[in-house]
This record gives C-alpha cells, sequence and structure tokens, in this order.
C-alpha cells in the first residue's frame, strides 16, 4: 500500500502511527507465548533475580510499551498492575538468583507435606486482604524448600502490585554490621523493611541473639505491626509455643537467646515471647515437611562418584 505523502506538520501533530497503524490491541491482551502474557520476563543476574519488560509489550504497535490505550475516547491503562510497576518491584524484592524460576505450581517435594501446604498457602495468597492482611510463619527442616515458597510467593505479590523485599536474617545482620562499622546509620536500611509492602525474613531466629540482634529483630516487626504490615518469614525452629523451656518465673528475667541450643529448640525461645506473640497474633502458622533435597541430591552425586559393580563386558578394542 503506498503511504500519502505528509507534510512535516501532519507527521509533528499527528504521527503516522496514530493515523495509518490498524489496531491490533495490546501485547498484552494477546497472551504471546515470548511472556505467557505477564509482560516481562525474569533471570538470574549475578546473586539475584532480575526482571525485565518483556519485547512484546516494549514493541507493542498498539501501545508502544506505555501501558495507555483509548477505550471510549478515554485513556484507560492496559493491564494493571502495569507490567512495568511489577518489573520494579521484583528489581527492588532482592530475590536470590537460585529461585528466579520458583512458582508454587513448580513445587515439587512432596516426600512430606508439601502438596498440602501449597494448597493452603495458593488459598492464604487468593484471600489474601490488603486492609486486613495474615502474615506466614513457614516453619520446617532444613532443605525442604521453605526459601523456594518464599520467592514464588514474594513474586505473586508483586504480580498483584504490592512492593516486596526479601531478606536473609542473618544477612542483615552482617549488612547492620558493616555499616556500623563504615559509622553508617543503619536507619534507612531498617526503615525500607519496615515501610515495604510485604517483608520476606529466611531464617528467622538465626543468629547469635545477642540484645543487639534482637533489637533489629524488635524494631522491624514492632515498626511493622504499627502499620498494620505483615511479615512472611521461615524458619528451621519449632513453631509451637515452647513447653519444654524451664524459664524463669520472674518474668522480668526472661532473657531470649540464653539457653543452650538443641535440636528442639523453639522459636519463641529464639526471638523472645514478645517478638513470638506479636507473630502469632498477626499470622499463620504452617509447618512443612519432608526430605532435604539438597542433601539427596549431594547423596545421589557421592553414589555416582563411587566405583559401579562391573558391567556386562564390552567388545571391542580396549
Ligand atoms: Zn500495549
Ligand atoms: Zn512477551
Amino acid at each position: 500500500m503506498e503511504r500519502p505523502i505528509r507534510s512535516l506538520k501532519e507527521e509533528l501533530h499527528q504521527p503516522a502511527h496514530h493515523t495509518e497503524m490498524p489496531d491490533m490491541g495490546c501485547a498484552l491482551d494477546q497472551k504471546k507465548s515470548c511472556c505467557d502474557g505477564i509482560g516481562y520476563r525474569l533471570k538470574p543476574m549475578g546473586s539475584l533475580t532480575h526482571a525485565e519488560l518483556c519485547s512484546c509489550v516494549s514493541n507493542c504497535p498498539s501501545c508502544f510499551g506505555k501501558n495507555r490505550k483509548m477505550v471510549d475516547g478515554q485513556s484507560k491503562p492496559c493491564r494493571t498492575p502495569a507490567p512495568s510497576r511489577i518489573v520494579n518491584f521484583i528489581n527492588s524484592a532482592c530475590l536470590p538468583a537460585r529461585y528466579s524460576t520458583a512458582r508454587l505450581d513448580s513445587f515439587s517435594n512432596f516426600s512430606g507435606n508439601g502438596r498440602e501446604v501449597v494448597n493452603r498457602l495458593s488459598h492464604w495468597h487468593r484471600e489474601f486482604d490488603p486492609d486486613h492482611p495474615r502474615g506466614l510463619i513457614l516453619g520446617g527442616p532444613v532443605g525442604v524448600g521453605k526459601t523456594y515458597l518464599l520467592c514464588a510467593i514474594a513474586k505473586n505479590f508483586a504480580f498483584k502490585g504490592l512492593s516486596v523485599r526479601f531478606i536473609d536474617f542473618f544477612q542483615l545482620l552482617l549488612e547492620l554490621k558493616a555499616g556500623y562499622a563504615q559509622d553508617k546509620s543503619d536507619a534507612n536500611l531498617l526503615n525500607d523493611l519496615i515501610n515495604v509492602d510485604i517483608l520476606f525474613i529466611d531464617e528467622l531466629g538465626k543468629g547469635r541473639n545477642s540484645d543487639w540482634e534482637l533489637s533489629v529483630l524488635d524494631q522491624l516487626v514492632m515498626g511493622r505491626y504499627n502499620q498494620n504490615k505483615i511479615i512472611v518469614a521461615s524458619t528451621n525452629y519449632d513453631l509451637k509455643p515452647s513447653t519444654r523451656v524451664n524459664y524463669s518465673t520472674n518474668l522480668d528475667e526472661r532473657k531470649p537467646g540464653s539457653f543452650e541450643l538443641d535440636r528442639f529448640e523453639s522459636l519463641e525461645q529464639r526471638i523472645g515471647p514478645r517478638i513470638y506473640s506479636r507473630l502469632f497474633e498477626t499470622s499463620e502458622f504452617i509447618e512443612l515437611t519432608g526430605d532435604d533435597f539438597r542433601k539427596k541430591s549431594l547423596d545421589e552425586k557421592i553414589q555416582n562418584l563411587r566405583p559401579q559393580a562391573p558391567a556386562a563386558p564390552r567388545r571391542g578394542p580396549t
């Protein structure tokens, strides 16, 4: 088709693509296979999960990635939340790179109650009400897939248009200590963690639980509690309120973190009754059971290193 010659004035005031391009609708409405219609793609970059807009969105012939379309003479978003907003949320979430593909429906450790837990998590996420949010504490032994599930949930919340931030509690303490060593205040980092819509804490209760470490956790938990914001956390410690502990009868002497470490140690012992009771009040407590899949794959590798029983003799040159 021959294009009519347009004057510079026409071109400036009415760009050609607005008048001539037949509107195919936004790429987001066509559920392109490049990104399954979500409009962005995730990949590992360094130690973190990185998100970028899919080219089907940035090159969309209808909205040119601006996520706006005209409906009955009014400009409306093609998709809410905009894919670019989700991309920003995921890129500021600090999700570990190794879980960049994590999805609730791809979880595969069903050696314990994994299937039931995934169903409960899906239900909890579906019913999530930002005005009356309920947090989540996921307990269970090392290597059952708690971090995987946390990352999958974090992405789902970003997809809903909520800002998320993922921290490994032990790593956070190291960062804060490094900040102190350089005479930097920890207020900015902690404020970010207190103000984000949903905070994910991996390995809750890990550390030495010194007074300082518990005061950091107390600031996070109470700061978010006062704003009606929830925490989603994983822990290797027992979720049940502790009954085995011989607490001092004097409440003032109940000093968390001062107990001997043993495998029965509970989360309540680790983080103290005050923080524990806030989390207990605001969160679902779910226990994940199953085999340690990291150990399992290590065992398999070791098995493969061992000399195999001699196979049937082979023919051919030796
Ligand atoms: Zn578009
Ligand atoms: Zn795409």
